[in-house]
């Protein structure tokens, strides 16, 4: 099932592309890239569309670089709650060590791929840094299950599937 939100970047995207035509899109300005510059999302007085230099992928790399982060870090700093993430699962050490009534004994070897922030309080708007907590993908599905995190508003509109 289609969320309306998901239709409608679907559907602005599309308007989009249509109103980019209408300009010439400058390609990367990195060597061997083939990808056109950015859309920077404004228009000049007279209704040129403005692009970046870079293309979407070359300007995250560039901007990750200039602040010494990984290009997923970059982009976790955006994200409301991402950002909180820490390296490691806060049910194996620190101060909630043996939270969920066992020590986590996974290891992580890919973080970005291992590791979720989880609402500790089960409602996905609070994004309060309190009420967020780093567990691996195990621990995670473990405590969702035990609260029932599962079953709280709002998990449908936001497209949380869990
Ligand atoms: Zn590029
Ligand atoms: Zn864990």
């Amino acid at each position: 099932m289609k969320q309306p939100l998901h239709r409608a970047k679907i559907f602005f995207g599309y308007i989009m592309h249509e109103k980019l035509k209408l300009g010439r899109r400058p390609r990367c300005c990195v060597e061997g890239c083939t990808k056109h510059g950015q859309f920077m999302g404004n228009y000049t007085k007279d209704g040129t569309p403005l692009f970046r230099k870079y293309c979407a992928k070359h300007h995250r790399q560039r901007q990750a670089e200039k602040k010494g982060l990984s290009v997923t870090q970059w982009v976790n700093a955006w994200h409301p709650y991402k950002k909180y993430r820490k390296d490691y699962c806060e049910n194996a050490k620190g101060q909630y060590a043996g939270w969920l009534h066992f020590v986590c004994t996974t290891k992580i070897v890919m973080p970005h791929l291992q590791l979720d922030t989880d609402h500790i309080d089960g409602n996905p708007t609070n994004n309060d840094p309190d009420n967020l907590m780093t567990l691996c993908k195990c621990c995670h599905a473990i405590k969702t299950n035990l609260f029932s995190d599962y079953k709280t508003k709002g998990r449908k509109r936001l497209g949380i599937a869990y």
